[in-house]
C-alpha cells in the first residue's frame, strides 16, 4: 500500500518530463475542488460550498468558463426530456411504455416528474477572488464571465455556494433506485466543464458521458449517523465513521444525530458517492496491496453473489494490472446502486440483483473502464469507442480467463454486432458525437461492438504481440491525461512500426467496410492464379490459407499479402507480394496444380471484420 503511494506521487512529479514523448505541447488544466455539502435524506435536497482552484496550463487568456449542472437534466423540457421523446428507441430505464411490446407507445419519465420530484443544482453565490462574478444557468451549464481575465500559467479561485435536488432515480443518478439504494451521487455537484487543446467541452447533459478536468478533491458529506457511504476518495477520518472503514481495533465514536465523512482524492476527474441505511461493507486486500470495498444491500438473495464477486474482483485487477498497467489508487469499490453500471474515479456503481456471471461480467466491464476512460481520460462524448470499445475488448479476455469460458475469440460477440450495424444501412462513423447519432442502438454497436473490433482487428493487421506492446506503452505514456485517437495510433505506429493512420481514418471515421473475396481460380502453365479481389472500400492486409491435396494427404499454407500502404509487413509469413489499394484485384501465383487445391480461404483466423463472408471461401 504504501509502495504504491510513492509510486503515484512519483508519477505525478515526473510528469512534466516525460511530455516530450508525447504530443508536443501538450497541455491539460488542473482543478483543486475543497466542498462541504450537507444532505437532508428526508427531502433529499443538499447545500454545498465549493472552492474550486482553477490553474489554466493552456497557452491561452481565458475571459469565461463553465460549469455542468448535471441535475438539472432531470426536470420536463430539459433537453434530456426532449431526446428522450423524440429518439425512436429509447432507454428502456427512462420510459414507461404505455403501448404494448409490439405497439410500443413511449412516456418520458421526466416528463412526468413533480416538482419535489426533479433533480436541480441551483447556483445562490459565485465569486472570483473575493469578486461577484455574472453568471447564467443554460439548461445543464452555468455559463460564467469571468472579473479578471485567466492568464497562461495562472491559478484563481472560485467559491460558490449551491443547492441541490436529488432526482427521483431515472438514469445513472438518483433516489431510491430499482433494488432500493438510498442514495446514487453520480454528477452530483457543479462540475468545472474541460478546456483542452480543441477548445471548451461545455456539453449540455442529453444522455451520454463525461469529459473532466484532472485535479484533487476534498469533499466532507454531512448525512444522518445512520448512512453508509461509498465512493471515491480516501476516507480520512474513519475513527469517526467505523462502518468497516476503522482499522482493525480502532475505536469509533459517531457524534451527534449526523456524522460528516471526510474524503481526499488525489488526481482524479470526478468525485462520485453512494449511500444507504443497510449496505453491508466488505473488505478485500488485493495482492498488489489495492483495498477493494464492496458495498451492497442487506438482502439474502445477494448475499452469496456478493460474497463470490470479492476474489474474482480480485483477479480482475490482477489481469488489468499485467494486460494494461498498474492501478494506481490504494483502493477500488464495488457498490451496489444506479441503473445498471457505470464507471467513475475508484468505483463503480452497479445494479447487484443479477446471476453470478451477470455480477462478474458488469464488474469486469466497470472496472476496466477505470483504465480506459478514467486513467486513460479520453473525451467520452467524442471518442466514445475508445472508452466502450477498449473497455469491451479487455474486459471480454479478462471474463474469458477469469470465468474459464475458454472462447476461441472473446470478442465474437462484438464481431456479430458490427456485421449487423454495418448491413443495416443505419451505420454512422464513430467520430459522430455520442449525443448526436440518430438512435441509441447506432450509439451502443458503434462504440462498444465496432470499437472493441477496433483493437480486435488491429492486432491482425500488426500481430497480436504488438497490439499487447501497444496498450501497455500507450498507458505509460498517456496515464492521467487526455489521450486522443491519433494519440492511441501513434503509440501502435512506433510499437509496430507500421504506418497505421488508415487504419485509424476509415475504421473511424468513415463507414468504409471489410469485403474481398475469391474471385476466380483458374490454372496457369503447370500452376494456377487465384485473383481476390476488393470489394469494399477499407483497406486490409489479407491472409489466405489454401489446402492443398494430393488426392489422399492434405497440407494447408497461409499466404500473406501486405498492405502496400503500411509500408511494412508481418514477421514469419510467407509473403505473396504487397497489395496496393487503388488495384481492385490481386493475383496470386502458385506452383501447384489447380486439381491439387481443394480448397482456399481469405482470413480463416474471423478477426478481419469482413462484411460478407460468403464470398471468402472457394471450394474445389
Ligand atoms: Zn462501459
Amino acid at each position: 500500500m504504501k509502495f504504491k503511494l510513492q509510486s503515484l506521487l512519483f508519477s505525478l512529479l515526473v510528469t512534466g518530463a516525460i511530455t516530450a514523448q508525447q504530443r508536443s505541447g501538450y497541455w491539460q488544466q488542473k482543478v483543486d475542488y475543497k466542498m462541504e455539502v450537507e444532505m437532508n435524506v428526508k427531502n433529499y435536497q443538499y447545500d454545498g460550498e465549493q472552492e474550486l482552484t482553477y490553474t489554466n496550463n493552456s497557452p491561452d487568456t481565458l475571459t469565461k468558463v463553465f460549469y455542468h449542472l448535471f441535475f438539472n437534466a432531470f426536470q420536463p423540457g430539459s433537453q434530456m426530456d426532449a431526446r428522450l421523446q423524440s429518439i425512436q428507441d429509447p432507454d428502456g430505464r427512462m420510459v414507461n411504455n404505455l403501448g404494448t411490446r409490439e405497439n410500443p407507445e413511449f412516456e418520458s419519465r421526466i416528463s412526468k416528474l413533480n416538482e419535489d420530484e426533479i433533480g436541480y443544482l441551483k447556483v445562490k453565490s459565485l465569486e472570483q477572488d473575493g469578486n461577484k462574478l455574472k453568471y447564467e444557468t443554460v439548461g445543464t451549464i452555468l455559463e460564467v464571465e469571468l472579473h479578471e481575465a485567466l492568464l497562461p500559467g495562472e491559478a484563481t479561485t472560485f467559491e460558490m455556494e449551491f443547492e441541490g435536488q436529488v432526482p427521483v432515480q431515472i438514469r445513472r443518478s438518483g433516489r431510491n433506485n430499482a433494488e432500493g439504494v438510498a442514495l446514487s451521487m453520480t454528477q452530483w455537484y457543479p462540475k468545472l466543464a474541460e478546456y483542452d487543446f480543441e477548445g471548451w467541452h461545455a456539453d449540455p447533459y442529453i444522455g451520454r458521458e463525461f469529459h473532466g478536468v484532472w485535479g484533487d478533491f476534498d469533499v466532507k458529506i454531512t448525512i444522518d449517523k445512520d448512512y453508509i457511504l461509498g465512493g471515491t476518495g480516501y476516507l480520512q477520518n474513519p475513527e469517526e465513521i467505523g462502518y468497516g472503514y476503522q482499522e482493525e481495533g480502532q475505536k469509533v465514536k459517531r457524534k451527534g444525530k449526523k456524522i460528516t465523512w471526510h474524503f481526499n482524492a488525489p488526481n482524479v476527474h470526478d468525485f462520485t458517492w453512494a449511500a444507504d441505511p443497510d449496505f453491508i461493507h466488505d473488505k478485500l486486500e488485493a495482492e498488489d496491496g489495492t483495498m477493494l470495498h464492496f458495498l451492497y444491500k442487506d438482502n439474502d438473495e445477494i448475499k452469496e453473489n456478493w460474497k463470490k464477486l470479492q476474489p474474482k474482483t480480485a483477479e480482475l485487477l490482477a489481469y488489468y494490472n499485467e494486460h494494461i498497467g498498474p492501478y494506481p489508487y490504494d483502493q477500488y469499490s464495488v457498490i451496489q446502486g444506479g441503473d445498471g453500471g457505470m464507471e467513475y474515479g475508484m468505483c463503480t456503481l452497479i445494479t447487484g440483483e443479477r446471476s453470478y456471471e451477470s455480477l462478474v461480467g458488469v464488474t469486469a466491464h466497470e472496472f476496466a473502464h477505470s483504465w480506459f476512460q478514467f486513467i486513460l481520460a479520453t473525451n467520452e462524448s467524442q471518442h466514445e469507442w475508445m472508452d466502450e470499445g477498449f473497455t469491451t475488448y479487455i474486459s471480454s479476455l479478462a471474463e474469458n480467463e477469469i470465468l474459464n469460458k475458454n472462447n476461441d475469440n472473446p470478442l465474437s460477440g462484438s464481431y456479430r454486432g458490427y456485421n449487423y450495424l454495418a448491413n443495416s444501412g443505419q451505420e454512422q462513423p464513430l467520430s459522430t458525437h455520442a449525443d448526436r447519432y440518430q438512435t441509441n442502438m447506432n450509439y451502443g454497436i458503434g462504440a462498444y461492438s465496432k470499437g472493441s473490433v477496433f483493437l480486435a482487428q488491429l492486432g491482425y493487421v500488426i500481430g497480436e504481440e504488438n497490439l499487447a506492446k501497444t496498450l501497455k506503452r500507450y498507458y505509460q505514456e498517456w496515464k492521467f491525461k487526455h489521450p486522443t485517437p491519433n494519440d492511441f495510433i501513434r503509440v501502435a505506429e512506433k510499437v509496430s512500426g507500421a504506418e497505421l493512420s488508415w487504419y485509424l481514418n476509415d475504421w473511424t471515421r468513415t463507414t468504409n467496410t471489410v469485403d474481398y473475396s475469391i474471385k476466380s481460380v483458374e490454372a496457369a502453365g503447370n500452376g494456377s492464379e487465384i485473383v481476390l479481389e476488393r470489394i469494399g472500400q477499407m483497406p486490409m492486409p489479407i491472409e489466405v490459407e489454401i489446402t492443398f491435396t494430393d488426392g489422399e494427404k492434405e497440407e494447408k499454407t497461409m499466404m500473406y499479402i501486405p498492405l502496400t500502404m503500411m509500408h511494412w509487413e508481418k514477421e514469419n509469413m510467407e509473403n505473396s507480394g504487397s497489395w496496393a489499394w487503388a488495384y481492385p484485384t490481386h493475383t496470386v501465383k502458385l506452383y501447384a496444380a489447380k486439381e491439387n487445391i481443394k480448397k482456399i480461404e481469405i482470413d480463416p483466423s474471423g478477426l478481419m471484420a469482413d462484411v460478407d463472408r460468403s464470398n471468402n471461401v472457394w471450394e474445389k
